[in-house]
């Protein structure tokens, strides 16, 4: 059964982590349209190059850029059968463009909100890690090294603290409107991200189970 799911929250918020397993558990792609962006960035391609300074500075790529970006990779043969997608949409105009996107799937959108409190993102913003190599985040337990490659940690440019608090306006002043444009859906659902990990992560199964038979139902009663 396909799971079409959108991460929503803001920056710090535990989306990744949270999108990357779930996805994993699920058999369906994780889409980050940061870590395409960032891949982008690092191979030189022209998408990247005209990218980079707008990342840099926190601030988002346009939307004409970013709904090619995802209407290209929903058209995989590996996102068929459902997607995580995590970082989109990040404004209505997006969100509007993915409805019409997955319209015709005859599966309902699911939509989490991870909710954390603004001092709390600021926090793990700034001690935030990353692999160089392939951008997995440091979990507290991880050694000097990634698990995954090998390769070394550090800070992504736009965790800077100057560059974190412009982003989390962009995310209040763009992306707050588009938690407002699924709100009312049966298939929307807030979960507490300031929690342990493995706590959110069972609320986020939990609310996407119950997300998932509410969103059926209403197709059902539409057919
Ligand atoms: P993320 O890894 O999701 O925090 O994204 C890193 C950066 O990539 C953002 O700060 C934006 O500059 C850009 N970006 C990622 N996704 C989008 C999107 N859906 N719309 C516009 N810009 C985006």
């Amino acid at each position: 059964m396909g799971l079409n799911i959108i991460m929503l929250g803001p920056p710090g918020a535990g989306k990744g982590t949270q999108a990357e397993r779930f996805a994993r558990d699920q058999g369906v792609p994780r889409i980050s349209t940061g870590e395409i962006l960032r891949e982008a960035v690092q191979a030189g391609t022209p998408l990247g190059c005209a990218a980079n300074e707008t990342m840099d500075a926190g601030r988002l790529v346009g939307d004409d850029v970013m709904i090619a970006i995802v209407r290209e990779r929903l058209a995989q043969p590996d996102a068929q059968g459902g997607f995580v997608l995590d970082g989109f949409p990040r404004t209505v105009a997006q969100a509007a463009a993915l409805d019409s996107l997955v319209r015709d799937r005859g599966q309902p959108l699911i939509v989490v909100e991870i909710r954390v409190p603004e001092e709390e993102l600021v926090r793990r913003l700034h001690w935030r890690r990353v692999c160089g190599t392939c951008g997995h985040n440091a979990a507290a337990d991880d050694g000097p090294q990634c698990p995954l490659c090998g390769g070394g940690w550090v800070q992504r440019a736009d965790d800077d603290d100057g560059v974190v608090r412009a982003r989390l306006k962009v995310y209040d002043h763009d992306t707050e409107p588009v938690v407002e444009y699924y709100r009312r859906r049966p298939t929307f659902r807030q979960v507490n991200g300031h929690q342990p990990t493995a706590r959110v992560a069972a609320d986020l199964d939990a609310a996407i189970d119950a997300a998932r038979l509410a969103g059926l139902a209403a197709l059902e009663r539409h057919l």
